[in-house]
């Protein structure tokens, strides 16, 4: 296997061929590198071998068994073969059965040894073994205790995948360099990049597998951490642009309602940011608005756009998908119109004369305000004055698109909406860029949307409550947590620790395509669509076009639509496998419900029965504001769900950072230690040009797309 090196495609390793490439693409899976990276889901613990005699029913267990007898294959009916053999150890005997697999007759044979792991049964008070996994024992070869259980998709099982991933750590592991420096590893008792990469898929104990997790946790706060800090060295170069004091009177006496005491507050802020104080000297504003969904952030912005147009300057303001850039252009044009501040929607629909069009008048700056998606961060796109970068939710972009935006005129003021509501331990160190304003009051007159938890027994009930609400008007939002039969859930995210995870795959998840064609059937007169990631966006756009046009009444997705999108009319909020997510973001779907007239509910669906998703979702039926849910999330989680981008949907398309371990720590003093080691590395090398950097150097481009060289 010469030449394989983490970059190459996965089409180098032997035994992949052009349909395993495209079952592995599926899996997001291109290169070596993902592969070594692709992290299982679960560990199944098969090292507690136990006697036939002493089998507990329903509890999966392993058990080290000779085959007794030879494979017998019957046809109990068309389509469903049955084969079975018996096989025993020193305390008993146990019937073996396989449900459509006449090919083990190939396989066992009679004296040989298998380590079998499975739900013991008893079937007519005889031990049985229902398609279990099995693997060959030869004596004086240890099998490991801890079997990998990857995430799959249709056509490939867990151990091909275990098989490659072993091939392509194989490949690389002898040239991996950590890029680590070996101060830091030791300081903060972390294990080696190989160690960890080696035990995250194969671990020898829980220990093992905690400090390997540990290990590619830390690396990937550190280089966010880095990212932020670096971000921050690079503004302080600059001056900011002085916008002139002007009245926002115009502004507040055209809005219909009165502006809230944080509203005010944060405009003083972005006020006092912007234009010149007396003396001092101005730095750019890199301000975020941190704010519960429907607090009212937008008009903060708003405030800041006029100042900048009052000024003579110019705003961007960046979303992260073309349904919200044309909602925000929809309702601000308006009130701006009136204002006299000219605004134009730049999106990737837009046609290539329209773009020429608005791109001119950007240039010659007879336009005030553009407002679009990342194709503002284009090349192609040049401001006359660019005084003002707006990007709303802005846990979808990635600090290094942030940066890079903020390239185009690098004493612009930058001001960031975030609809995440951040406990304040946490908020320095993911905002540590930026100065924040918290708005802490609602709008007055919100009715809260009331929330329900429910099992699968409420199923019926359930669908009698879609119907009643679209009978009354409203529509439906149900959210499941992955898109086709087979996936075992969006939340790509490596488990924790092997104890708890033996039993997942019992794990029923609801997924979007068979959950549509079901509620068809049981509600056949509503209209019913599936949206979800894996769609072209032009696709997703005309789905989301009908939704909120109300041509739709039900819209059944994945988390896609969780991006602040307003759809008024839409009164109930389903989520289905709720412990699936985190409670921030259950507290971010509930918000896109109750944005009307409108009384709303939300349901959260769930089976489970575990201590902790109870308690998380008893949380979620009692606490309504973001900031004290936030706040519990942390308590109950740690850390890790603040870093979690949530579905695998958006992660990849959004460009921005995607957290893989650091959404699963739950310890919070590792994530203090990466900050701590960020601004410890930054304050030595702030442009991380000396050698012993050099790894992180890369990696911190790899990850953000921040280039350090543009620093010093
Ligand atoms: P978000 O913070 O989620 O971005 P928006 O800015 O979209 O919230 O505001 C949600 C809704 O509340 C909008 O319809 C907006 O017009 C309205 N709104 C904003 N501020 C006030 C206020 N002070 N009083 C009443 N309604 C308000
Ligand atoms: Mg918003």
């Amino acid at each position: 296997m010469d030449n394989i090196t983490r970059e190459s495609p996965v089409l180098m390793l032997p035994g992949v061929g052009k349909a395993r490439a495209s079952q592995l693409e599926r899996l997001g899976i291109k290169t070596v590198n993902d592969l070594v990276y692709f992290f299982p889901r679960a560990y199944e613990c098969r090292g507690n071998v136990r006697q036939l005699s002493r089998f507990e029913p329903d509890i999966p267990g392993s058990f080290l068994l000779t085959v007794a007898t030879e494979v017998h294959s019957s046809n109990i009916r068309r389509g469903l073969t049955i084969s079975k053999f018996r096989a025993f150890d020193d305390s008993g005997s146990a019937e073996i059965v396989f449900f459509n697999c006449p090919f083990i007759k190939d396989v066992f044979h009679v004296g040989a040894v298998f380590r079998f792991f499975g739900k013991p049964v008893l079937s007519k008070n005889k031990l049985q073994l229902q398609n279990p996994r099995y693997e060959a024992y030869v004596e004086g070869i240890p099998l490991p205790d801890y079997v990998p259980i990857y995430h799959l998709t249709v056509g490939i099982t867990s151990k091909q995948i275990e098989k490659l991933v072993r091939a392509a750590i194989e490949a690389v592991l002898p040239s991996l360099t950590d890029p680590l420096p070996e101060d830091v590893r030791l300081k903060y008792n972390l294990p080696s990049l190989s160690y960890a990469v080696m035990n995250a898929h194969f671990p020898d104990s829980d220990e093992a597998l905690k400090k390997s997790l540990a290990r590619l946790a830390f690396d990937e706060m550190l280089t966010f951490a880095l990212g932020i800090s670096i971000s921050r060295e690079r503004r302080r170069l600059f001056d900011g642009i002085p916008f002139s004091p002007c009245s926002l009177t115009p502004l507040t006496e055209k809005l219909p309602y009165e502006l809230t005491g944080s509203q005010k507050s944060v405009i003083n802020d972005i006020y006092r940011d912007t234009v010149l104080a007396k003396d001092g000297r101005l730095s750019p504003m890199t301000r975020i608005i941190v704010g519960d969904v429907g607090s009212g952030k937008t008009v903060c912005a708003t405030a800041a756009i006029y100042i900048a147009a009052r000024s003579g300057y110019q705003t961007a303001l960046m979303v992260p998908t073309e349904i919200l850039a044309r909602q925000h252009y929809q309702d601000m044009r308006g009130l701006l119109s009136e204002l006299g501040i000219r605004t134009e929607l730049l999106i990737g629909a837009t046609t290539q004369k329209e773009k020429k069009r608005i791109m001119s008048l950007l240039e010659s700056g007879e336009v005030d305000l553009v407002i679009g998606t990342h194709a503002l961060i284009s090349d192609k796109v040049s401001f006359k004055n660019l005084g003002l970068v707006v990007t709303d939710e802005q846990h979808r972009f990635g600090v290094g698109e942030r940066a890079r935006l903020k390239d185009k005129s690098q004493n612009a003021h930058m001001l960031v909406m975030s609809a995440t509501p951040i406990p304040r331990t946490l908020a320095l160190a993911m905002y540590g860029d930026l100065d924040v304003s918290r708005i802490t009051e609602m709008p007055k007159g919100r009715e809260r949307v009331d929330t329900f938890v429910v099992n699968e027994g409420y199923r019926a009930r359930l669908n009698d409550f879609i119907k009643k609400q679209v009978a009354l008007g409203g529509q439906c939002y149900i959210v499941c947590p992955s898109i086709e039969p087979g996936e075992d859930g969006a939340e790509a995210v490596v488990p924790n620790s092997l104890a708890s995870l033996v039993n997942t795959r019992s794990l029923n998840l609801k997924n979007a395509l068979e959950y549509t064609e079901e509620l068809r059937l049981a509600l056949p007169t509503l209209k019913i669509e599936t949206l979800h990631g894996r769609m072209r966006s032009s696709e997703k756009d005309e789905i989301m076009a009908r939704f909120i046009c109300g041509e739709c009444n039900v819209l059944v997705s994945t988390t896609v639509i969780e991006v602040g999108v307003n759809v008024p009319n839409a009164s109930l909020m389903i989520v289905e496998n709720a412990e699936r997510f985190g409670l921030s973001q259950l507290h971010q779907l509930r918000g896109r419900v109750g944005r009307g007239k409108r009384k709303s509910y939300c349901v959260l669906v769930s089976d489970s029965t575990s201590e902790r998703a109870v308690a998380r979702l008893e949380a979620m039926r009692t606490t309504y504001d973001g900031y004290e849910i936030a706040e519990k999330d942390l308590a109950l989680r740690g850390p890790g769900d603040f870093f979690s981008t949530n579905s695998n949907d958006n992660i990849r398309q959004s460009g921005g950072f995607e957290f893989k371990f650091a959404s699963i720590c739950d310890d919070a003093t590792l994530f203090e230690s990466a900050f701590a080691a960020a601004k410890d590395i930054v304050s030595r090398d702030p442009a991380l040009s000396l050698d012993e950097n050099k790894g992180l150097r890369e990696e911190l481009l790899r990850m953000t797309g921040i280039n350090t060289s543009l620093i010093s």
